[in-house]
């Protein structure tokens, strides 16, 4: 009987071993998810930076060939939007603190273009 109870014992610590493996098997996936995200918001910001870098590169030597739709397709086009702001911007335009973002963002949030970026 002592040696049923044992092995009962057994089995119940061998259970809480299990439970235990899987809670932290879940904690590390959760841990590596949040990895992912933060990685993967990260890559945004810098495609997001070299986007930005690219098209000041290649508007400065794209001298009045008319042709500047070209490049819009595979790389989105970028525009610069504020916190609180009702419209989208093409370069920093007055004070404040401007976050980049793709003109279909911007569109999505229902922002319109400033005047004074996009004026005349
Ligand atoms: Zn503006």
């Amino acid at each position: 009987m002592a040696k049923q109870e044992e092995i009962k014992l057994q089995e119940q610590r061998a259970a809480l071993a299990k439970q235990e493996e899987a809670k932290k098997q879940e904690e590390a996936r959760k841990q590596e998810e949040i990895r992912k995200q933060n990685e993967a918001r990260e890559r945004e910001k810098q495609a997001a930076a070299n986007a930005a870098k690219e098209r000041q590169n290649s508007t400065s030597d794209n001298s009045g060939s008319g042709n500047v739709q070209a490049s819009v397709d595979k790389n989105e086009q970028q525009v610069l939007v504020t916190k609180t702001g009702s419209k989208y911007h093409n370069r920093k335009c007055g004070n404040g603190t401007y976050y980049p973002a793709t003109l279909s963002e911007a569109k999505a949030r229902g922002l319109t273009p400033c005047s004074k970026c996009y004026g005349r």
